[in-house]
């Protein structure tokens, strides 16, 4: 009997698993995406409107996970890939005044005026910080406090923590939410030793590339923000598009139980398909509510896990509105300022085809867990808001051409201290149901990239499960 599998989400976590599994599965086998709204893609999609791309997640991932790369080659979009504009490297930080950028070396640290002089030699002594090597969990707050110091932490970890997750560096676990900083300090000994260490390899790594006249690998280590060309959405559309069995749109899972004969029965509008397993891949509201049922304190560990709000802003101006248009990668605040904008990215000058001839394009993400009230203000205050922040940090005092809002009241799940028991108490309740399997970004990884190898993972262990 050819095997038949439910996917339940049509994001990047269902998609690329159900793909990895038509990969992986023999060619008879019957591979269902249901999804419960009108397109794929979920947080990872993008509208056109008067000549902007707008992205209303996403906006990119990093092209340094093998993964990510294949799975655009195996759909036939490399050439598609686009790559930030290198003149877009510089990255700034708002501290209140005015915008300061990320110095590039620990020497251009020391002259800058981003910390005290007793803040940047807390840093600086980070080398001889020893490691703490008891493997258990830390919030992101203290692994900054005891490694770079109290400073340094609010002033900058603590904006790349909101800037990335929407979250509280006090709340956030480091491991589950930066596992490769635990990794650093755990196999190098601290993150400077880290970074020297890995310049050193990916040194040495280039001139072994030389040697060979070989172009520098695409994924090659610290990568480069990449999107395709169309908007991400377009990674998510064509995905879609190459599995065997297109994904049944608006068609919410409602009901899962087990069936006789270890089977399962997924209910969706009011009809019932029969399978061998079934893959959540929804947020995890959806999945809590689908195996509450079936195994209450599954439902509840899952529902235990957080989300935080965001709020997407992009404004537009005409280029004659600026004397020198802001060139830079963008900034991030940190959450002490307990400012709405939690960060503005320089759309234009990153990926300038994202906006119309003649006009330039500001991201900027709004909330996150600090500031959850703003997901419910009115536009005008929104993008007052924004406004008020570019006026300070760039000068910028012109009325926008342009406004485009979206609003994600569960945008970025937060993996709060103790996230990894909570990942191994689900892992061992899951186990207690064989045939069902859990992916999505609660678990483990919110990035694209994260997300893209849990995929993988997943697949392979459903082809296990079937093959027994
Ligand atoms: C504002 C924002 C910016 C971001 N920026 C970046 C970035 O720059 N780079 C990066 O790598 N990551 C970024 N992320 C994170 C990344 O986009 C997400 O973690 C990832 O897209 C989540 O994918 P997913 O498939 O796990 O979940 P989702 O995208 O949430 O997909 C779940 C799907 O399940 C469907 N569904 C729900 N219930 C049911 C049901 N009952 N039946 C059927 N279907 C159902 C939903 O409709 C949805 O389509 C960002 C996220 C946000 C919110």
């Amino acid at each position: 009997m050819p095997s038949r599998i439910a996917v339940v989400g049509a994001g990047i976590s269902g998609l690329a698993t159900a793909w990895n599994l038509q990969q992986i599965l023999p060619p008879d086998s019957d591979i269902t995406v249901f999804e419960r709204s009108s397109h794929v893609g979920g947080t990872a999609w993008t509208e056109h409107s008067e000549g902007y791309l707008l992205e209303r997640g996403p906006n990119g991932f990093l092209d340094n996970r093998e993964s990510t790369l294949r799975l655009c080659d195996s759909i036939g979009l490399t050439d598609r890939l686009v790559r930030a504009n290198p003149s877009s490297n510089t990255r700034f930080i708002f501290l209140g005044d005015h915008l300061r950028a990320l110095p590039a070396s620990l020497m251009s640290f020391l002259t800058s005026d981003l910390l005290s002089w007793k803040g940047k030699l807390r840093v600086a002594w980070e080398r001889f910080i020893r490691p703490k090597l008891d493997g258990g969990d830390e919030s992101i707050y203290d692994f900054g406090c005891r490694r770079i110091g109290k400073e340094a932490t609010e002033a900058l970890l603590d904006a790349f923590v909101t800037g990335i997750l929407a979250g509280e560096s006090r709340q956030l676990s480091l491991p589950a939410s930066f596992p490769r900083m635990r990794e650093m300090e755990m196999k190098y000994g601290g993150l400077f030793r880290a970074m020297n260490q890995l310049a050193k390899e990916r040194k040495a790594n280039a001139k072994k590339l030389d040697q060979n006249q070989e172009p520098a690998p695409i994924g090659s280590p610290r990568g480069h923000l990449t999107t395709i060309a169309g908007g991400m959405g377009v990674l998510l559309t064509t995905l879609a598009s190459r599995l065997n069995r297109p994904p049944i749109l608006n068609t919410a899972v409602d009901r899962i139980e087990r069936a006789s004969h270890q089977r399962w029965h997924v209910h969706h509008d009011q009809r019932v398909t029969e399978v061998d397993a079934v893959i959540l891949s929804s947020p995890g509201q959806t999945q809590a509510q689908l195996l509450r049922p079936i195994d209450p304190e599954l439902s509840r560990e899952i529902e235990g896990i957080a989300y935080a709000p965001a709020t997407v802003v992009v404004l537009g101006f005409p280029v004659a509105k600026f004397t020198k248009v802001p060139q830079g990668f963008g900034y991030l605040a940190p959450a002490r300022l307990g400012r709405p904008v939690l960060g503005v990215i320089f759309s234009s000058s990153i990926f300038p085809h994202q906006s119309p001839e003649g006009y330039v394009q500001f991201r900027a993400i709004l909330g996150g867990s600090k500031r959850p009230d703003v997901v419910d203000w009115s536009d005008d205050q929104i993008v007052a808001a924004v406004r008020d922040d570019l006026r300070i940090t760039l000068r910028i005092e012109a009325e926008p051409s342009f406004r485009w809002i979206h609003r994600w009241p569960r945008a970025i799940p937060q993996y709060h201290l103790g996230h990894l028991d909570r990942l191994q108490r689900i892992e061992e309740r899951r186990r207690q149901h064989p045939g069902l399997f859990l992916g999505g970004n609660l678990y483990r990884g919110v990035a694209l990239n994260d997300c893209i190898v849990d995929a993988e993972k997943t697949a392979a262990s459903v082809r296990d499960f079937i093959a027994h």
